[in-house]
């Protein structure tokens, strides 16, 4: 069951249903759309992205060849969080053909 007012910021589909929560009790989502690639995400992405400073010392780790969910587990951050830098890092630097004008970040909510 799709949920109004959620879009993927992905590929900004609506088919998107609640997909548990955070440690912190902010509510998750799941893209159910077979061609997306993205399966979970935040709607405050936007309100809250990862410190720059805090973005710099993510990509170090990464360039260390450390994995999103040990970086995570080092910085203290939300694995999601770490992994949507990588996934940024990854379209900075190999733009998919066709989607280089969308935006990292899609995601709003109507009302609220
Ligand atoms: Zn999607």
């Amino acid at each position: 069951m799709a949920l109004a007012q959620v879009r993927c910021p992905d590929c900004n589909g609506l088919n998107v249903v609640k997909y548990g929560k955070q440690p912190n009790g902010e509510q998750r989502y799941s893209c159910q759309d077979p061609r997306c690639e993205r399966t979970i995400f935040l709607l405050n992405y936007r309100s809250q992205p990862v410190a720059h400073s805090m973005r710099t010392r993510i990509i170090e780790l990464a360039l260390d060849g450390a994995d999103p969910f040990a970086i995570a587990e080092a910085l203290g951050l939300p694995e999601n969080e770490v992994v949507m830098v990588f996934q940024q890092m990854s379209r900075l630097t190999t733009p998919p053909a066709g989607v280089r004008n969308r935006k990292i970040t899609q995601t709003k909510i109507a009302a609220g």
